[in-house]
Order: structure tokens, then C-alpha cells, then sequence
């Protein structure tokens, strides 16, 4: 189990999953729910402002990616920005209220930082801002950096003898209220209308675009450093920008992957209700019309006054979570646990870390992730990418198969082992295996072939399967028989060869010799037969796994060996035997294969019978 979980590991290695913990690879593979990160797992994290709200208007701004090569229109028109001074105040707001870089290299723009920041600095570029002069203008004496709890960050500009002068930015809810004026030209403010603004909020993010609200405050010139008190009131609205954050194609593939596997996947993010509720409705989360009611989106506030009874059933419902506390996941992923989901859950945040701990399988982004979420994950993803979470799972149902391949296989070998012993104590006859050749046959095959069925690739259809139900135990009903009846056979089969045997008036050690190659024989076309529990081998492709052919030939030279060549016949108190003996062995083997295959096609005929 052990070599079969270990395989998992690094099949999900090649496919950008790192696995943390060895029985994740297993839980994976029961996963009913996976909860997601939207920014940069479900969408490219690839911010481009295409709408700015300043002064009352709003703006659109061409191109796309971190390249400044755009420009602005007021209705399908060209603007100079300079005739817009909020405008360029809410561009400036973003330039300097800023801790990311952008920079030009031959492969293009690259940035250095927090996308959504770079965002701001290309559509600054954009409209002419240049950086440099602009921090010489301004220079920076304090910053509040932004964190997800607070949803804003602020910066404090000034120098010796100028005025001082603070800019914030960060999401509509934070910024909004701390405002009582809005920012029209230089010596200008106008009234808030707060309402006004959050329409206009909601508008951009029904598009699916990050809406960031900017603000500034002239300070007293003797302030040195800035608070979370300094910026709590009295600030003055400049304006919106909304962001595009394309989805990744790869994401909205794996989602409809994941649904059509059975696996239920939610999105919870920081972001708006309503970014959060398109961004949504693109990937697939929306649903049909219906299983998930209207609304498909509930926001974090929603989510505090429910108590944790009613959350169970809201939290099964919703796929899309927005301005979601970290404190909020771990009481999402405990109510979906408390539905009995097995929960596969995403974090990059230091607060992330109680809620990967919580759930079934954490999972940490490795490119953006804290150590502090790693540490806690079971596993960490390489490419930060939602696809490479289905990835793991297939790979995870397929290491599950395997194992449950490799016990239905090597139970009743044992099972027929351990019978044969006791019937012939209780009945008083000969051994027709002695101890010596129980112990070369458990060894032998269990290292040249059971483990071999570690190796087996997924099967066809893995992933449109539902998931197993969680706390199915291992061996099932169905796996109970299989164990009982193909041990009967094989105790039977030996006995049988056996019997002829010494009918036959052969000595004591040719027919222990045939017995035991009735049960290797047996054990060979039985791997055959188990390389699916489901479907023939030849519906598997009958090469597919060539470590398990080059098993099979080496278990064939062993007994060859162990059935002629003297040393061994000396050790082993065997003989030789003739073609005969052969042909009944290999009869009997075939017939265990057959029966097998039988076994598995009535299983599969009562499935779908009782799916109609
Ligand atoms: P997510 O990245 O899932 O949207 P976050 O908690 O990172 O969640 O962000 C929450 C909100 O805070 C965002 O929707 C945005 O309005 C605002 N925000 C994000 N990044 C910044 C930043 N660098 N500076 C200021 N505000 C930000
Ligand atoms: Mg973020």
C-alpha cells in the first residue's frame, strides 16, 4: 500500500502537486467538495483596469496585459486626461498608494509584486503619469500595507516643509464610509452620494471586473506617521478602478471535469459579491437555474449571522462565497464536513492556516502561498492552478483503485493458503503445500506480482464516476465475496491437482510441486483479471502496463526453476512435472480468469440495471 501510495505521489508531482502528507493521496481521491481561491487559481491573476469611475463619469481604457500601450475614452471618444484632474488624481491615488513595481524586459513587461497594484501602474502609464516624477513630487514617509482583514491600504506623502497628504485605497465597503466628501478638481469637493457609487460599484463588478475605491486626506504637516485611527474618517472620495482578471481556461475545463466526477466545487474569495458572483457564472459555478436557487453568491456579512446550524445547509447549497475572514472558511469547511463532505480546501493567507488544517485535504498555493499555509497543507500546488487540484484528484481515485486492485488480488491467495493448511489438519490428510512452499509463494508473488498492480494506469472513465461514498470501508460486501470465493477455488484447485496426483500414483513431492504451481498459475491469470475490477483487461489496453508483463516472466522463471532445477528441488523438497500436469494447471488457471471475468460482468450488468 505503502509503494502504491507513493506512486500517487509522484505521478502527482508530474502534474504540479506536491503531496505533503502520504494519506492525502488516498483522501483525494474521496474528495466530495473542493473549495477554491478565485484570484490566480480560478482566474489568471492578470489584472488590466478597463473602467475608471472619477468626477461623476466614467472612463474606459484600451489594451490589455501589463504593456502601457492604451488608451482613454469617454463614450467611444478619446480624452486627454489633463482635462480630467480626478481623473488624474484617482490615477495618481493608485500610482503612489502603491508597493508593486513594473518593469520593462526583453521578454516584455514583468512585474515585481502584487498584480493588482501593477494593474494600476500600467493604466497610470497609460494616461502619461510618470512614476518617478510623481514619487519626487510626493515622496513617501509611511505606509500601512494592505491586509485582507482590513481591505485597504494607506500611504502618508510629504516632505520638508510641503503639506502632507495621505492616499488609500481598497475595497468600496472600506473605503466608502470613511469619506464625507468626493474630490472634484484641486479646490473642489462635492457631497457624497453614496448610493450613486455603490450602483456604480455594483455595475462594474456585475462585468466581472475588481473594483478598487481610492480616497485622500490632507493631513496636519507635523504628522510623521500614519494609524489605522489617522485614516478612519474625514477622507475624500477620488474614484473607482475596475480591474479584468480573465478566468483560466484550463480552470472552467476543470471545473466542468470536477462537476461531471460528482465533486461539488466552490469559489471563496475576498473579492465583491458581485465580481465574485461573474466571475462565478463564467467558470460554471452557476449551476442550472434552480439547484442553487437564485442566488448563487453570499457574502461574508450573510454568512456571520447565520448560526452554524444554518450555515450546513447554506453552505451545501452556495457555490460562490464572497468577502469572505478567514476565520468565515474554517466555519464553512467544518459545516460542509458536518454534511459529510470530504473537503479539499485552498489558502495562501497566514490566517489560512486553521482552516487547511481543518479540512480533509489543505491545500497551499506554492508560488504565492505563505510558509505558514504550506506548513499547515497536505498538499501544495506548484502552478497555483485549480486544473492541477482535479489533476490530483483523478490521480487520487486512481491510487485508490490500485489498492483496492492489489487487495482483492493478494487476500485470497492468502486466504487459500492458510485453508488449504487448516482443511488438511481437520481432515487429517498429507499437506499437499508444505510451510516451506507457503513461504515461497507468499514472498515471491506478492514482490513480482501483486506490486506490480501499483503500477496499473488510471482506468477509462475515472472521472465520471461519482465520488465513493465517504466512510465506505475499504473492503466492501462486493470485495468480501470476491475474496471468499476465489480463495475456495484456489483451496480447492490444489487439493484437486493433488488428489489426481497421487491417484496417479506420482510421489508426494511431484504432486506438492503441481499443487503449488496451480496456485502461482492461478495467481498470474488472477493479477490479469484484476488489473480492473470493473472491466477486462483488453478494454485496458493488454500492454498497458508493461512492469506487470515483465513480473509475470520473471514469476514464470522462478517456478520454472523452483520445479527444475536440482538446488532448489533440494530445498524445496520439489520435483519435476510433465506436460500433463502442465495442461491442468494452466486449465485451471484459465478457468479462475474466466469466472473472474464473469464475477465482474454480472456486478457490472446489476449496476446498470439498477441505474434504469
Ligand atoms: P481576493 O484576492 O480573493 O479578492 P483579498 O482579501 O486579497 O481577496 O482582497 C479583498 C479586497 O481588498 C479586494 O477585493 C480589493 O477590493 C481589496 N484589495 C486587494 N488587494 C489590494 C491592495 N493591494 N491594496 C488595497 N486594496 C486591495
Ligand atoms: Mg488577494
Amino acid at each position: 500500500m505503502t509503494i502504491t501510495l507513493a506512486i500517487g505521489v509522484a505521478r502527482m508531482a508530474q502534474r504540479h502537486a506536491i503531496i505533503r502528507k502520504l494519506p492525502a493521496v488516498e483522501t483525494l481521491g474521496s474528495t466530495t467538495v473542493i473549495c477554491s481561491d478565485k484570484t490566480g487559481t480560478l482566474t489568471q491573476n492578470e489584472m488590466t483596469v478597463q473602467e475608471i469611475y472619477a468626477e461623476g463619469e466614467t472612463f474606459a481604457v484600451s489594451g490589455i496585459g501589463y504593456a502601457p500601450e492604451g488608451i482613454l475614452t469617454q463614450a467611444d471618444a478619446e480624452i486627454q486626461p489633463k482635462d480630467h484632474p480626478a481623473l488624474v488624481e484617482c490615477l495618481r491615488a493608485g500610482l503612489l498608494c502603491n508597493d508593486s513595481r513594473l518593469n520593462a524586459t526583453h521578454e516584455g513587461w514583468r512585474i515585481e509584486g502584487d498584480p493588482t497594484e501593477a494593474a494600476l501602474i500600467t493604466v497610470a502609464r497609460k494616461a502619461g503619469l510618470d512614476r518617478s516624477i510623481e514619487e519626487q513630487a510626493y515622496p513617501r514617509m509611511d505606509t500601512i500595507p494592505f491586509e485582507s482583514e482590513h481591505q485597504y491600504m494607506a500611504t502618508l506623502h510629504g516632505g520638508e516643509g510641503t503639506p502632507r497628504l495621505v492616499y488609500v485605497k481598497g475595497s468600496a465597503e472600506a473605503i466608502l464610509p470613511r469619506c464625507h466628501n468626493v474630490y472634484q478638481s484641486a479646490d473642489q469637493r462635492t457631497e457624497v452620494d453614496e448610493s450613486a457609487i455603490h450602483r456604480e460599484v455594483d455595475e462594474m463588478a456585475a462585468k466581472g471586473l475588481r473594483v478598487l475605491a481610492f480616497a485622500c486626506a490632507s493631513v496636519a504637516p507635523d504628522l510623521g506617521d500614519i494609524t489605522h485611527d489617522s485614516v478612519a474618517q474625514g477622507l475624500t472620495f477620488i474614484g473607482l478602478q475596475g480591474m479584468i482578471d480573465p478566468a483560466r481556461t484550463e480552470a472552467i475545463d476543470a471545473v466542468r471535469a470536477c462537476q461531471r466526477a460528482g465533486i461539488k466545487v466552490k469559489m471563496i474569495t475576498g473579492d465583491h459579491v458581485g465580481t465574485a458572483a461573474a466571475i462565478g457564472r463564467k467558470i460554471g459555478l452557476a449551476g442550472t437555474e434552480g439547484t442553487y436557487g437564485k442566488t448563487i453568491a453570499i457574502s461574508g456579512r450573510e454568512i456571520e449571522a447565520l448560526s452554524d446550524q444554518e450555515l450546513i445547509g447554506v453552505a451545501d447549497r452556495t457555490p460562490v462565497f464572497a468577502r469572505v475572514a478567514p476565520e468565515q472558511k474554517l466555519r464553512l469547511v467544518k459545516a460542509l464536513q458536518a454534511r459529510g463532505h470530504v473537503v479539499a480546501m485552498t489558502g495562501d493567507g497566514v490566517n489560512d492556516g486553521p482552516a487547511l488544517r481543518q479540512s480533509d485535504i489543505g491545500i497551499a498555493m506554492g508560488i504565492t502561498g505563505t510558509e505558514v499555509a504550506k506548513e499547515a497543507a497536505d498538499m501544495v500546488l506548484t502552478d497555483d492552478n485549480f486544473a492541477t487540484i482535479a489533476a490530483a484528484v483523478e490521480e487520487g481515485r486512481g491510487v485508490y483503485d490500485n489498492i483496492l486492485k492489489f487487495i482483492v488480488w493478494t487476500l485470497p491467495t492468502n486466504a487459500s493458503l492458510g485453508l488449504i493448511i487448516l482443511v488438511s489438519l481437520f481432515f487429517n490428510v498429507p499437506l499437499p503445500v508444505l510451510p516451506l512452499q507457503v513461504l515461497w509463494v507468499n514472498t515471491t508473488t506478492v514482490v513480482f506480482l501483486g506490486t506490480m498492480l501499483a503500477f496499473e494506469v488510471k482506468e477509462p472513465g475515472l472521472m465520471q464516476r461519482s465520488p465513493r461514498p465517504p466512510r465506505t470501508p475499504l473492503l466492501k460486501r462486493s470485495s468480501v465475496q470476491r475474496v471468499l470465493w476465489v480463495g475456495i477455488f484456489l483451496c480447492a484447485a490444489a487439493f484437486t491437482v493433488y488428489g489426481l496426483e497421487r491417484v496417479d500414483n506420482e510421489t508426494v513431492a511431484t504432486a506438492r510441486t503441481a499443487a503449488v504451481n496451480t496456485i502461482v498459475f492461478g495467481e498470474i491469470f488472477l493479477l490479469f483479471a484484476c488489473r480492473s475490477l470493473r472491466v477486462s483487461m483488453f478494454e485496458l489496453g493488454i500492454f498497458s502496463n508493461p512492469l506487470l508483463w515483465l513480473g509475470v516472466v520473471i514469476m514464470t522463471v522462478a517456478q520454472l526453476l523452483f520445479t527444475y532445477a536440482p538446488l532448489m528441488n533440494r530445498i524445496f523438497r520439489t520435483a519435476a512435472i510433465g506436460g500433463g500436469e502442465w495442461t491442468v494447471i494452466l486449465l485451471s488457471s484459465l478457468l479462475l480468469y474466466l469466472l473472474f471475468e464473469l464475477d465482474k460482468w454480472l456486478r457490472r450488468r446489476r449496476a446498470e440495471r439498477s441505474k434504469v
